[in-house]
């Protein structure tokens, strides 16, 4: 069995980001690309999160502003983002979710700029991920990640059975399409859906985002699968998957850790769409 040690893959790529910033940086008379993050809220796991993504933006060479308020209505949000969309100076924003009651996410996430909208959450570049126009679009950080870690194990995912579990906008349906881009044959299942355990039996890949802690077992699996666990739930301060690591273990191929698996790739790849968005800013 191979660990998909998510970790080690993501500091491999953000090495690689940090040398091509170098190099941009001291061949060219270019300012640093610089990504803006907003936070609005108390919830804890978002001010960790945000923490993260700042410091990994130094370890790179990215500049960042953040900016965190307790409390803002929705037309100062608004007005924020905008100032963000008309800055020269900021290349991406990120709006962290979620955001607090009485604010409309949709809302707020169409506001970005699309040319600045790191996330890829824009529905402009859900549209050009779903016509597999992926040169023109920035693809939401997560399912990227989740692809470069499939991708580590196996590079021709051609006919292979994905099971997504979990048809989120932000996880589920992006890593479905990506995996059908792939040339999978794609099964995504949701809350409502009979007979998990069956169609795990059937997947070559499982992409488990359910935020379901233990959902997964090894018993439910076909054996040799690769399996990777974005499901991050919080239970007595410790992180815990969907999959039930010891058991599918004996089983699966390949399988990601919950920490150290997916989480450390999502911000490596912030950090590429970041990078992308500056190339694009700065005409190049
Ligand atoms: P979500 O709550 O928006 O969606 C969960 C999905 O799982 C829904 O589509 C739901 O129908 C499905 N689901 C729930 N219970 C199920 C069950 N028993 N069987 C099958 N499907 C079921 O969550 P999300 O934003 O997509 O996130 C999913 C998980 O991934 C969460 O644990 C979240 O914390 C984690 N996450 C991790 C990262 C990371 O970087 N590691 C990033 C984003 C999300």
């Amino acid at each position: 069995m191979m660990l998909i040690n998510g970790k080690q893959i993501a500091a491999t790529f953000k090495q690689t980001l940090k040398n091509k910033i170098d190099t941009h940086i001291n061949q060219t008379t270019h300012r640093r690309p610089c990504l803006a993050v907003i936070r609005v809220g108390q919830d804890a796991a978002s001010s960790v999160y945000v923490a993260h993504k700042i410091r990994a933006c130094q370890e790179v060479g990215i500049e960042s502003i953040s900016i965190h308020e307790e409390s803002l209505s929705q037309s100062q949000l608004l007005a924020c983002i905008e100032r963000f969309n008309q800055d020269k100076k900021i290349d991406a924003i990120l709006v962290q979710l979620p955001l607090i009651k009485g604010i409309d996410e949709t809302h707020v996430l169409k506001s970005i700029d699309p040319r600045k909208d790191v996330d890829g959450f824009h529905a402009i570049h859900v549209g050009h991920l779903w016509q597999g126009q992926l040169k023109h679009t920035l693809l939401p950080c997560t399912p990227q990640g989740v692809m470069h870690l499939i991708r580590h194990v196996r590079q021709d995912l051609s006919g292979l059975h994905a099971l997504v579990v979990g048809r989120s906008q932000i996880v589920g349906r992006p890593c479905a399409q990506l995996l059908l881009l792939a040339d999978c044959t794609v099964t995504i299942a949701h809350r409502y859906t009979q007979d998990l355990p069956k169609l795990l039996k059937q997947a070559d890949i499982v992409v488990a985002a359910a935020g379901q802690p233990g959902l997964i077992r090894g018993e439910h699996l076909k054996t040799g699968a690769i399996v990777i666990d974005v499901g991050t739930t919080r239970i007595h301060g410790q992180l815990k998957g969907d999959v039930d690591f010891e058991s599918a273990a004996l089983v699966a191929s390949a399988i990601t850790p919950v920490p150290g698996g997916v989480g450390p790739m999502t911000i490596a790849m912030l950090l590429e769409n970041t990078w992308q968005c500056y190339l694009k800013h700065i005409g190049i």
